[in-house]
């Protein structure tokens, strides 16, 4: 299986290559084949990416919303034309099953363009105020050159919801995806340019650790959105304060899902397989920790148990498949490690607990792995672990749930299920987190906003929340009458 781009990076408008860079090399996680070899942007790729989007975005900013909205309407359009190639493309890049990425990966990047486009005749309107004789009107501008960093659990997903909201508001970007899943942003660039956007507006470098801070410490750019993990976040934020950047950041979690006893239990239990399991478990948003009511504990886990073992495992370009593996061996590893941690640390293992006895080769597969008797002070219920594997912790009653769910540095999300509607209310509203769902979990349609508080980050995604974190607001102050000096 080969799926080498025409070149390493896409800056105004074209491929473009620099075999100077570090050798990135693209394995498919189902195999460990080499599916490409890129190379790391030089500082030189990074200045030509920088300065490109600088030059086209003026003239960018200076058209109307609506003829905007038009080029990235037009992208989803043909995003969706191509969902089956763009799909079989992120299944190379991630491990994920096609089955997942031809409803879950370019079609919410498309939701993403849709969105944006539509709502930009309308959305970026400012406000005028009235001052007695005189008056002020606000309007919404563009930031300028915004950097999207990515992480490798959703890499089209995450070039479209960095790329909608920043090109909608007038601004250039420059995006650097995960180097573990260099390939899907590089479409989507190209999808872009064909779709009519002007060349320069949406560039794509290759890179790693050593790449982003390029980005982010470069004077040009004047605004930082990362996906990635909470220690990542910490760096790119203090690098971005140097220079008082924007910031958004969307970072890791431990996210409670309670189930009350009153719950649909096999609902619940859907909920929970979907919120620990789906991608592998490489969802930053996951209810890893599952605080479940004692009394139905059993009830609980022994449908968990046969519906988890009933999960059809293996090759990702299967549409029958439902777990693909890892993204990356050393994933693989840190996630068996954690598993090892739950054993030594006395946590029950229900199912799962290494790798699938089926898989030959290569492969980076976990089984889908259950702990019961989870305690809060074990690693494997405090740690983002970020493979397929869930927690289940024991609960008596609401206030100590709650407390229980609060007691973490993340706060990105959760979920209650629960028959009593009041119930499920009040305890989200007493959930340290961005994003909370009642009686499902895990949904993130592009009409509402994402992101975490507490350590799991700042700043939202989708949605016209995220229009804020894309421009800024200039205040024009008009006086009508003569101006009266004390002097
Ligand atoms: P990571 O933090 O290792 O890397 C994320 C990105 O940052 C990569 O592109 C990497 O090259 C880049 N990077 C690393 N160090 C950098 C630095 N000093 N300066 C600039 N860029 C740097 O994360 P990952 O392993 O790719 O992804 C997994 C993590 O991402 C998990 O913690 C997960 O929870 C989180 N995540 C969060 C969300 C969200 O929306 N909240 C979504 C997906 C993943």
């Amino acid at each position: 299986m080969k799926a080498q781009p025409i070149a390493s990076h896409f800056i105004d408008g074209e491929y473009v290559e620099d075999t100077d860079g570090t050798v990135i090399e693209s394995l498919y996680p189902a195999t460990g084949e080499v599916i490409a070899r890129l190379h790391a942007a030089t500082p030189a790729i990074v200045e030509r990416a920088v300065a490109a989007a600088r030059r086209a975005q003026p003239a960018w900013a200076a058209m109307s919303p609506t003829a905007r909205g038009r080029i990235l309407k037009r992208a989803a359009d043909i995003m969706r034309e191509r969902n089956r190639e763009l799909s079989e493309l992120e299944t190379l890049d991630t491990g994920k099953p096609i089955q997942e990425t031809i409803v879950a990966d370019p079609t919410s990047g498309a939701d993403s363009f849709e969105f944006f486009g539509g709502i930009a005749a309308a959305g970026l309107n400012g406000s005028y105020i009235p001052l007695g004789q005189d008056f002020a009107y606000t309007k919404r501008v563009p930031l300028g050159v915004c950097v999207g960093i990515g992480a490798w659990n959703y890499p089209q997903q995450i070039a479209c919801w960095k790329g909608a909201p920043a090109l909608i508001c007038g601004n250039a970007m420059v995006f650097k995806p995960s180097e573990n899943t260099p390939l899907g942003a590089l479409k989507i660039a190209e999808i872009l340019i064909e779709a009519g956007l002007p060349k320069g507006l949406y560039n794509v470098i290759q890179g790693d650790r050593t790449t982003g801070p390029l980005l982010v410490n470069h004077p040009d750019v004047a605004k930082v959105s990362l996906t990635g993990s909470v220690p990542t976040g910490r760096k790119v934020a203090a690098a971005a304060a140097g220079s008082l950047k924007h910031v958004t950041m969307e970072l890791g979690g431990k996210s409670p899902l309670i189930v009350f006893d009153d719950a649909d239990i096999d609902s619940a239990v859907g909920g929970a397989m979907l919120g620990n399991f789906y991608s592998t478990g490489q969802v930053c948003s996951n209810g890893t920790r599952v605080f479940v009511q004692r009394n139905i504990k059993e009830t609980f886990l022994s449908r968990l148990k046969a519906r988890t073992e009933n999960m059809v495992i293996g090759d990702p370009m299967d549409e029958a498949t439902q777990l693909g593996p890892m993204v990356s061996f050393d994933q693989r590893q840190k996630v068996l490690s954690y598993i090892d941690k739950g054993k030594a640390e006395g946590a029950t293992l229900v199912t799962g607990g290494g790798i699938p006895n089926h898989v030959t080769g290569e492969g980076y597969y976990v089984q889908p792995t259950v702990f019961a008797d989870v305690t809060d002070e074990m690693t494997i219920a405090r740690e983002e672990i970020f493979g397929p594997v869930m927690c289940v912790l024991d609960f008596d009653d609401e206030a100590e749930v709650i407390a229980r769910a609060n007691g973490t540095e993340f706060g990105l999300s959760g979920g209650v299920f629960t028959s009593d509607l009041t119930r499920g209310h009040r305890v989200v509203d007493q959930l340290e987190a961005g994003t909370l769902w009642i009686n499902t979990y895990n949904l993130c349609p592009v009409e509402i906003p994402f992101g975490g508080s507490k350590q799991s980050g700042f700043g939202r995604e989708n949605s016209l929340a995220a229009l804020e974190h894309y421009s800024e607001l200039k205040t024009v102050y008009v006086g009508m009458g003569k101006v009266e000096a004390p002097y």
